[in-house]
C-alpha cells in the first residue's frame, strides 16, 4: 500500500485520491473519477501527478479566512506551490510527505474543497 497517497471511493462512483499538503497541514483530495469536475492523474500512488493544478480555499465567497489558499501543481510525487499560497511552503518545491507522517496537525479539520484551474 502506498505511503503517499490515499483512495477514496463514493457511492456514485467517485473516485479522489488523498494526499498530505505540508503547506496546508492537511490533505487535500482531488477526484480523478466520476462527478464533475475530475483532474488528470498518472495512477501512480507514490509519485502522482495531477493536472491540472490544484486550487484550496480560493479567495471568494466560500473562503475560509482561518485556512490558508494552496494552490500547488504535483507531478511525480513533488507538490509545487504557486506563489499565490498563503502558507510558509508559497513559491517552494518539495516531496510529498508520507499520508501519515506529520505529527503535528494544524488543521485537521480542513475541508475546504479543491479547484480545478485553468493552467
Ligand atoms: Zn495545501
Amino acid at each position: 500500500m502506498s505511503t503517499i497517497c490515499r483512495r477514496a471511493e463514493g457511492i456514485d462512483g467517485e473516485v479522489r485520491i488523498l494526499f498530505w499538503c505540508p503547506g496546508c497541514d492537511a490533505p487535500h483530495a482531488p477526484r480523478v473519477d466520476g462527478g464533475g469536475t475530475s483532474w488528470e492523474w498518472n495512477g501512480d500512488m507514490d509519485r502522482p501527478t495531477f493536472t491540472p493544478s490544484i486550487l484550496v480555499n480560493k479567495p471568494g465567497p466560500y473562503h475560509a479566512r482561518q485556512l490558508p489558499t494552496c494552490h500547488s501543481f504535483v507531478r511525480d510525487g513533488r507538490i509545487s506551490f504557486l506563489t499565490d499560497c498563503t502558507h510558509e511552503l508559497a513559491g517552494r518545491v518539495v516531496d510529498l510527505p508520507a499520508f501519515d507522517g506529520p505529527a503535528k496537525r494544524r488543521n485537521p479539520g480542513h475541508n475546504q474543497p479543491e479547484y480545478r484551474t485553468k493552467h
